[in-house]
């Protein structure tokens, strides 16, 4: 008896100490928390520091000219924002950046996506006589501009591959004799870097006087450090070589440091005014799912969400990773009777064109997509935009999701992630600069289950901290996340690697798996079969570090990092 009491007592003692152990293991992931937010906060200061240090070393200008003061056109930019635009007060930069462009100056903006950023080079170009060339990497794009200023009465064309040879006749008249009514013409890059015939007709309009600004939308896909780089886009430098009076104004929703350093010398705007608005987007609502490894559950939660969230045909965009699923999505979301269909780049330009015309006349609530949907489509009352696959990088999600809620609405990003999609992205990144350390990035937000999604954003672009105000999952989330240790599969994952490696053997991602189920003997058999493949999964791209493995509602999900 009393030795029963006595191990009841001793049982007691360690069970109050594990729970003492445990509540301290809370507060230093908590006080872990907090100082990589203020690491995060200071390394953003630190660089806003360096940047207005070293001014004559990238040479923009941020603050040092007043933009905001009273400018000789005021009244006359009032009166346009608010007569042809319809607009009734310019959002924060705009008046700024407007002035800057008007007074002569080579810009660089960057400002979120839905920020505005078109006005900035639209309303100068009105504002003056003379044409305003902008170059815009996307047919969809260019066709959705054309026609959001053709409405307004703003006289603006495109010269693609799709003009017609009218129309491009009444172009190439304007620009070299001044006939007709031109004021904003959109090309694509490769008009620039191809086209003789266009850089000849343009070098006359300029020779005239009549080339009154240049605009470069998207500008990141200059920079083989952004997240979009495009070959024809390096070689837009020419414009500013041979136009050398006429004001470059670069546009971009996202550009790290690095990538903002490479556009200005690529642009030879060396001396740009740079205007860098916050990331952050308040009306939109971030979250992650775990994605089911039966595409059918995928489907019916996607249709799920969608039925019950936005019954009134609101507008969404679903993401997915390849054409073929595209396309297969696309008809499963249909069988469930929402009306769907997909947009990628192996259609024919009149079947894409038709498409986004559904869609952004209503007829279609959803376009299932791939990247190669939604870079600058002007639709603003985009409600829902829904990954069925991670995306390749935190830049390339914020672009994409951001195409949510350009209204400034509220509107919800939904990320489906599971660890196995993600071989098949770091096979697509491998060769890309930094490629797969983009990728872990993205992987490490999905995983997350504390961290806020937004702070995410800001620590991966360098911006001081601002509040969620409970608009992610993470936030808001009340269920208990539970850190176990897991390093001993860790361990026994990185030797399996390591012994194939020593061996010079090749496996695939199934045959491992395969090979780690064998080992799964000598594991804890706590750990269920289905969490071990993920850790796997997981593991593969990181060889080297162990990490820490969430329990939430008895599954274990693997974070291995
Ligand atoms: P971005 O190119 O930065 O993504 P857009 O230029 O396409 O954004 O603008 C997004 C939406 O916001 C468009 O519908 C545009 O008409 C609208 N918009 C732009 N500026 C303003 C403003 N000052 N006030 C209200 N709406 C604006």
């Amino acid at each position: 008896m009393d030795c029963t009491n006595e191990i009841l007592g001793e049982l007691l003692n360690v069970e109050a100490e594990l729970q003492d152990v445990q509540d301290q293991i809370k507060l230093l992931l908590d006080q872990q928390e907090k100082l990589y937010a203020r690491q995060s906060e200071l390394k953003a200061i630190l660089e806003d520091c360096e940047t207005s240090d070293s001014h004559h070393n990238d040479g923009a200008s941020t603050a040092m000219e007043n933009w905001s003061g009273s400018f000789g056109w005021d009244s006359q930019a009032d009166d346009l924002r608010l007569n042809i635009f319809g607009i009734s007060s310019f959002r924060a930069n705009q008046r700024e950046i407007i002035n800057a462009v008007l007074s002569g100056r080579d810009v660089l903006v960057i400002m979120a996506a839905g920020g505005g950023k078109s006005l900035c080079y639209q309303l100068p170009a009105v504002i003056r006589d003379g044409i305003c060339l902008v170059v815009s990497p996307l047919l969809s794009l260019i066709q959705d501009q054309v026609m959001g200023l053709t409405a307004l009465g703003i006289p603006a064309y495109m010269l693609t591959s799709t003009t017609s040879k009218e129309n491009e006749k009444f172009i190439y008249k304007a620009l070299e004799k001044n006939e007709g009514d031109l004021k904003i013409l959109y090309v694509t890059p490769e008009k620039i870097s191809k086209s003789k015939r266009f850089m000849s007709k343009l070098e006359k309009c300029h020779h005239t006087g009549r080339l009154l600004l240049i605009a470069i939308d998207e500008a990141h896909c200059c920079s083989q450090w952004g997240h979009d780089f495009r070959p024809d886009y390096k070689n837009l430098g020419i414009l500013k070589t041979q136009f050398p009076t006429v004001p470059v104004i670069a546009l971009t929703a996202t550009a790290t440091k690095k990538v903002q350093l490479d556009l200005m010398e690529m642009l030879h705007i060396p001396k740009c005014v740079k205007f860098v608005s916050s990331v952050n987007r308040p009306n939109l609502f971030y979250m992650v799912r775990e994605k089911s490894s039966t595409g059918k559950v995928v489907v019916d939660e996607i249709a799920e969400f969608i039925r019950g969230s936005y019954p009134n045909n609101e507008s969404g965009i679903v993401y997915c990773f390849s054409r073929k699923e595209c396309e297969q999505v696309a008809k499963e979301l249909r069988e469930r009777g929402i009306k769907a269909d997909y947009y990628h780049a192996d259609m024919e330009v009149k079947d894409r064109e038709n498409v986004h015309l559904r869609w952004s006349t209503g007829k279609l609530q959803v376009i299932v997509g791939t990247v190669a949907f939604g870079m600058g489509i002007n639709k603003p009352d985009v409600r829902f935009v829904i990954h069925h696959s991670l995306s390749k990088s935190m830049e390339t999600y914020y672009q994409e999701s951001g195409r949510a809620g350009r209204d400034g609405h509220p509107a919800e990003c939904l990320l489906y992630f599971r660890p196995a999609d993600m071989p098949r992205q770091s096979s697509m990144v491998f060769y890309e600069n930094s490629g797969l350390q983009n990728l872990y990035d993205i992987v490490r937000y999905c995983q997350s289950r504390t961290g806020c999604r937004r702070a995410a954003f800001f620590k991966h672009f360098a911006e001081p901290l601002q509040q969620c105000n409970g608009m992610c999952d993470n936030c808001v989330s009340s269920s208990e996340v539970k850190d176990i240790d897991v390093s001993r599969h860790a361990k026994a994952m990185i030797s399996l690697i390591q012994n194939i490696q020593e061996s010079d053997q090749k496996v695939t991602m199934l045959q491992l798996v395969d090979k780690m189920k064998v080992k799964k003997a000598d594991l804890e058999r706590r750990i269920s079969t289905h969490s071990l493949y993920n850790k796997c999964l997981c593991g593969i791209g990181s060889i080297g570090t162990a990490g820490l493995a969430r329990k939430e509602d008895g599954e274990y999900t693997g974070l291995l990092w």
